[in-house]
């Protein structure tokens, strides 16, 4: 069993009662950013497609205890008004004198036939590999999607070797998947993932979770670190670290309503990014903090958030030490040092 059933029925009670308010019919959100590609500096195209959402989240297990995208997603999806709108976007955005990763992001698992059936799934790649400025695409799937049949569909659509297949992991330690994330699959099944990914052609992007419910700070820069080293025993090359935002109608916004959750520090990012840089300078590191400098999200005592924040984009952009070994000094660094060993939480 890779869920604690007691707990995934809170998670689930919790959620059932923001269901009901998803909207029936969503529009296809796109924007472009800077972006740093494997090749250089370029351009994201991000598309947030709106399917019906994450499998897992719509389960009987509730889905993970941190992530309210479900929210977001329709109650149906209407591909047809998707698909045109799509084709119209991605033409606008694409301009000859630059580079592009194009992301098919959809709150839930692009590869899960039962959210994209396969033949949008085709047609939504075919019409992005017909850009020669389009060097990367990358999607999101949980492990129990890449299978023989979903990366042979990418493989008749595209040419595989641009595609980036990236796995919500969040923590290498199957307690902390199953105990505090309720992610309802293990280490082993993203290990499974990445070994098909990487024999098809295509390559592995792994998202790691900073401070998810009952583990403390402490413990967590540990668990990102025994994490980022398992993946690069595996050969993982980009990892992107998630810091924890509250999503409202969760688990964890229901501990953060009552105090019993403290969003992390922007420090601990900091630390973190110098640490695994310095020792893993191959890896492509990713430090984009949602809701950074507020209440919600990463942030520290409200002075020095701002310029932490601008460091950690420009080396996520820079993949350059320098960008995040300067002087950073403020007040409140004593206060997050006292934390890291004062804090006390359980994994239950
Ligand atoms: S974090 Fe990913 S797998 Fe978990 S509920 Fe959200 S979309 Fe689904
Ligand atoms: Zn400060």
């Amino acid at each position: 069993m890779k869920f604690d059933i007691e707990f995934a029925q809170s998670i689930k009670e919790i959620r059932e009662k923001s269901l009901g308010d998803r909207s029936h019919t969503r529009k296809v959100v796109h924007w472009v950013e800077d972006h740093r590609l494997r090749s250089g500096p370029g351009k994201a195209i991000v598309f947030i497609l709106p399917t019906r959402g994450c499998s897992w989240a719509l389960s009987k297990s509730g889905g993970c205890s941190i992530c309210g995208y479900i929210y977001d997603n329709p109650k149906e999806s209407d591909f047809d008004t998707m698909l045109e709108t799509f084709k119209i976007k991605l033409q606008e955005s694409i301009k000859e004198s630059d580079i592009y990763s194009v992301k098919l992001f959809t709150s839930g698992s692009f590869l899960d036939f039962s959210e994209v059936p396969q033949d949008i799934q085709k047609r939504i790649l075919e019409e992005t590999s017909q850009y020669e400025e389009v060097k990367e695409i990358v999607l999101e799937s949980r492990p129990e999607y890449v299978t023989e049949k979903a990366l042979d569909t990418i493989a008749e659509s595209t040419d595989i070797s641009k595609v980036e297949v990236a796995i919500g992991l969040e923590s290498a330690d199957n307690d902390i998947l199953m105990k505090s994330i309720n992610k309802g699959f293990f280490w082993e099944d993203f290990e499974k993932a990445m070994l098909r990914i990487t024999e098809a052609g295509a390559r592995v992007k792994a998202y790691l979770l900073f401070k998810p419910p009952f583990v403390s700070e402490f413990n967590s820069i540990q668990d990102i670190l025994q994490s980022v080293s398992k993946l690069n025993e595996i050969g993982v090359e980009t990892i992107s670290i998630n810091a924890i935002s509250i999503h409202r109608g969760t688990y964890l916004s229901h501990l953060f309503e009552k105090k019993h959750y403290r969003t992390p520090w922007l420090w601990s990012l900091l630390h973190l990014c110098n640490e695994i840089k310095s020792t893993y300078p191959h890896l492509r590191l990713i430090c984009d903090v949602v809701a950074a400098g507020t209440q919600r999200g990463a942030h520290n005592c409200g002075d020095c958030d701002s310029k932490i924040i601008d460091a950690l984009k420009k080396f996520t952009m820079s993949q350059s030490l320098e960008d995040i070994s300067g002087d950073f000094e403020c007040s409140c660094k004593i206060e997050w040092k006292s934390y890291l060993f004062e804090e006390k939480v359980t994994l239950g």
